[in-house]
């Protein structure tokens, strides 16, 4: 059996070193900001982020075995459909926007709400400044869902354990109802 050497999964496959799953994530961080100015994400940098998502996905999942977690929600990332449209879709996201040197796999919808904001900024944003019960729209979402979205949001990346594994759960269907 042959190990996938960027995210250690096992395939039958020969003659090549990487899982077709992280082979597409590799590309996909490549023409990351292809269409726009940020800047594209180089496969070693990515392998790393890669690496974090599955860590981090092993840490928290029993079941399945196997796969990608957001870098800020913990959800499990959809990766398999590369033409999925969904907003718990895996995505490359510069940490420091613009800045090559480091990137993480987070959900899309997460990389369209952080924006330019950095990390650090984006935890702050989320833990001290958001008004979670100011009415806002996230795409894709109604005002409720934005709400219940953001408040279970902000109960995962301020690290609220009480409640994190519900957190986790209605950020990974909220996100998986978003459509791009
Ligand atoms: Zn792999």
């Amino acid at each position: 059996m042959i190990y996938c050497d960027v995210c250690s999964v096992q395939q039958p496959i020969l003659r090549s070193r990487r899982c077709e799953t992280c082979k597409r994530l590799i590309t996909q961080a490549s023409n990351t900001g292809a269409t726009g100015s940020r800047t594209s994400i180089p496969a070693a940098i990515a392998v790393v982020a890669i690496r974090e998502s599955v860590e981090l996905h092993a840490s928290i999942y029993p079941s399945p075995p196997h796969g990608y977690a957001c870098h800020y929600t913990q959800i499990q990332l959809e990766t398999e459909n590369a033409k999925s449209r969904l907003g718990s879709y895996g995505s490359f996201d510069h940490t420091v926007p613009n800045d090559a040197g480091r990137a993480v796999l987070c959900s899309r919808i997460i990389n369209d709400i952080k924006g330019w904001m950095t990390d650090t900024e984006f935890y702050q944003f989320v833990c001290d400044t958001l008004d979670v019960h100011a009415p806002r729209k996230i795409h894709g979402l109604t005002i409720p869902q934005t709400h219940e979205f953001l408040v279970a949001l902000k109960e995962i990346m301020s690290n609220d354990s009480e409640s994190i594994a519900n957190a986790r759960d209605t950020v990974h269907r909220l996100s998986g109802t978003i459509l791009y």
